[in-house]
Formats: C-alpha cells, sequence, structure tokens
C-alpha cells in the first residue's frame, strides 16, 4: 500500500535522486531536503527579500508578515489547542530552544531549595543548559537540586514509580524526551505528566519526534516543545521553540534579537505543510517498518547486538520499534571501521559518540531512517553486514 506513495515522495528529493549508488542513513543528525523547500528558499530570496520588522517598504512588510505567518503555521503544526495563549521563538535549532527556557525563563521560576528533573543521559542539549542555570543560581545564592529523570531498563520508558517517588512539593520543572536519538525509544510523555501533576511545566525535546511522526502539544500536555528545523526538512539554521503561557511566567527571551533567518523560517513554513501533506503518521509507519525489518535482520546475525529502546543489550529483552532509529555494535569490529567499510560500499551512517550526555554510546553504528529510505536499502545494508564476520 506505501510502496507508489513513498517513490513519489522519495522522487521528490534531488540530492537522493542524484546518487542512487548512495544510501543516506543518517537523517537523525539532518534531514534532506524536498523540491518544495528549495522552491520556497529560492523564492524567498528573489521574490521580496528583505529583513524582517524593520523598514516599511513592501519587501521589508512581506518579511515581517512571512516571520508572524510562520509563528502561526508552527502552532498549527503542533496540534496547538489555544494559540491565543503560546508563543513561537525562531532558534537556530534544538539547542537553542532549550538554552533560551533554561536561561530566560526557568531562573524566574526557582527559588531556593527547589527541584527539577532532567535526563542524564539523553542528547547533552537537553543536560547542560540545565546544569547551567544550576551553576547560574548558584553564584547568586539559590541552590537549586538537580535530579534524574528515571527511566526502566526493562521497558527503555519512563520508570513511573520511581518518578513517582522523585516528585514532591519542591519540584518546579521537568525537561523530557520524546524520541532518544541513540536508542530509539519513543517515550510515554503522559507518564511524566502523571507523576507530576497539573501545575509543573514540563519542557520536550522534540528534535527527534517533530517531522519523523505526529506530534500534538495537546495530546502530550506539555508547555515547552524545542525541534529542530533542519531535522525536520528545512534549513539548517532553522528551529523553533513552542512555549504555553500557562504554567508559570511568560518567556521573554532576554538580550538582544538579532535580524530573524527569514530564509530559514520559510524553510520552516515549507518543510512542515510538506511533512502535513505527506503525513506524518504515514512517514512515522515507513520509517518504523523499515527500522524493524533492520532490527530483525540484525537480530539473526550472530555478530551484532542491537542496542534497543530498552536501554540494555541483554539478549532476551525485546526491541520494539517504535522510530526509525536502529543502534548496534558488531561484536569484533570497532564502530569507526565499520563506519568506513559501509561508506565503501555507499552506506551513509552515524559512528562516533552521538553527543550523548554522560558516560555516552560511544562504540556503535546509529541508522536512522525517513521518508526516502527504502527496503531495498536495508537488505543491501543487511547483506553487507551479513558479510562481516
Ligand atoms: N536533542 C536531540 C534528542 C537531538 O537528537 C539533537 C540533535 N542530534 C539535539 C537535541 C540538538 O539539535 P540541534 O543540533 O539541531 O540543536
Amino acid at each position: 500500500e506505501l510502496g507508489p506513495w513513498q517513490r513519489a515522495l522519495r522522487a521528490q528529493f534531488p540530492i537522493i535522486t542524484a546518487n542512487p549508488e548512495l544510501a543516506y542513513l543518517d537523517s537523525a543528525a539532518t534531514g534532506q531536503k524536498p523540491q518544495a523547500v528549495l522552491d520556497a528558499v529560492q523564492e524567498q530570496l528573489t521574490a521580496a527579500h528583505a529583513n524582517a520588522g524593520r523598514g516599511s517598504y513592501p519587501w521589508a512588510n512581506a518579511s515581517t508578515a512571512l516571520v508572524a505567518d510562520v509563528r502561526d503555521r508552527v502552532k498549527g503544526f503542533l496540534g496547538d489547542p489555544d494559540p491565543a495563549r503560546s508563543a513561537v521563538h525562531f532558534t537556530s535549532g534544538t539547542t537553542e530552544g532549550l538554552r533560551l527556557v533554561a536561561r530566560d525563563w526557568l531562573p524566574g521560576l526557582l527559588a531556593d531549595g527547589d527541584e527539577i528533573v532532567v535526563p542524564f543521559a539523553d542528547h547533552e542539549a537537553n543536560l547542560e543548559p540545565w546544569l547551567e542555570a544550576q551553576r547560574l543560581l548558584e553564584r547568586q545564592g539559590v541552590r537549586i537540586a538537580v535530579r534524574e529523570l528515571p527511566y526502566q531498563s526493562s521497558s527503555g520508558d519512563y520508570d513511573p514509580a520511581a518518578l513517582a517517588r522523585l516528585v514532591g512539593p519542591r519540584t518546579r520543572f521537568v525537561a523530557a524526551t520524546h524520541v532518544h536519538h541513540v536508542y530509539g525509544g519513543n517515550m510515554n510523555v503522559h507518564l511524566v505528566r502523571r507523576a507530576v501533576g497539573p501545575d509543573v511545566p514540563i519542557c520536550l525535546d522534540a528534535a527527534q519526534s517533530v517531522g519523523h511522526l505526529p506530534v500534538s502539544v495537546a495530546e502530550l500536555d506539555v508547555d515547552f516543545v524545542a525541534f529542530s528545523g533542519h531535522k525536520a526538512l528545512a534549513l539548517p539554521g532553522s528551529g523553533a521553540l513552542w512555549a504555553r503561557q500557562s504554567r508559570g511566567p511568560e518567556l521573554r527571551p532576554g538580550g538582544w534579537q538579532g535580524s530573524p533567518n527569514t530564509t530559514g523560517i520559510a524553510s520552516l513554513a515549507a518543510a512542515l505543510d510538506w511533512l502535513a501533506a505527506a503525513g506524518t503518521d504515514r512517514i512515522a509507519r515507513w520509517t518504523v517498518a523499515l527500522a524493524a525489518r533492520l532490527s530483525d535482520g540484525l537480530r539473526r546475525l550472530d555478530a551484532y547486538d542491537v542496542l534497543g529502546c530498552q536501554r540494555s543489550l541483554a539478549a532476551d529483552s525485546p526491541v520494539q520499534q517504535r522510530c526509525g532509529i536502529v543502534t548496534f555494535r558488531h561484536r569484533d569490529i570497532g564502530a569507526r571501521d565499520l563506519g568506513f567499510i559501509l561508506f565503501s560500499h555507499g552506506f551513509m551512517v552515524r559512528t562516533d559518540g552521538h553527543c550523548q550526555a554522560g558516560a555516552g554510546e560511544t562504540s556503535s553504528v546509529r541508522i536512522s531512517l525517513h521518508v526516502y529510505n527504502t527496503p531495498e536499502e536495508i537488505d543491501r545494508l543487511l547483506a553487507v553486514l551479513a558479510s562481516l564476520r
């Protein structure tokens, strides 16, 4: 059923169709761009290009209107049920979005003795900003406890019992991750909301979910969503932070606000339109099916260990594919060497430390998929992997 649909979408990615001998398997790092996004960039730079928020001639007005319009479209894409009471700040990506929350909003929420709960083994962009806020407050004599958001190694999901024990009257804020960028866990954010109750703000790192699967802020009941435009098929240097304004103070980005990245913002609007037309639910079904094909195939090969959503390598623990990320190790070949070997066969994969916080996962290969990837690519990859004993 999805075959012809997928072929039609794949054909819209010039870099993919121009390189049939290569397979791009690193979409968790950044996504390739469909023609509609390239067209929107061309249009923005050639039809009415000027700085936004300055000047009152037609091109300047068009740029200012573009920024306001795309704010509304980001809200729409995220299923915002109350757009009059939310804000969208354009950023260069997830990292800047999380840093905005940590720098310009969180300190105003916290008093001496308060506690925040954050992930210790997710992307470092979802740990360092919170530690920075803690250090900043400490210098002002405000001591904040930073606690680890607990996971259950058997399920790979949040641990509701441990979370319930951790949360107390001084818990003021939780940072969570929607999809883990190494283990591929598609986290049940509702468990966090249930544990902390209705009043504690939750900030979601949605770098690996926006553009890959449906994301609804109404359904998730979170207060901040940070994501990267470039991972959602828009230009590098584009991204957004969506902020609900009802739990805690309003987010007012401090310091100087420079010229907005109007071209990136135009590309983001085109990418979100493209994703909505393609259907993020269908994209998710496609990439999850490909990832399951890969992880099932890998598990039939003796030489590999698949790191699953369950964050353990226990042979008997089930790995349920819930997103398009598969990370694995060869028992004898190092990840770097494996990466070189795979590229000699045309496969582009991720092999280094994955920017994971803490000890981090350093010795694995990550395969991450998007709508342009095909079952044939997975089967060719498995054939090469099977030949490496
Ligand atoms: N969080 C997660 C889960 C990520 O996967 C990434 C990118 N790998 C980031 C944050 C940072 O995104 P960016 O580099 O676009 O700021």
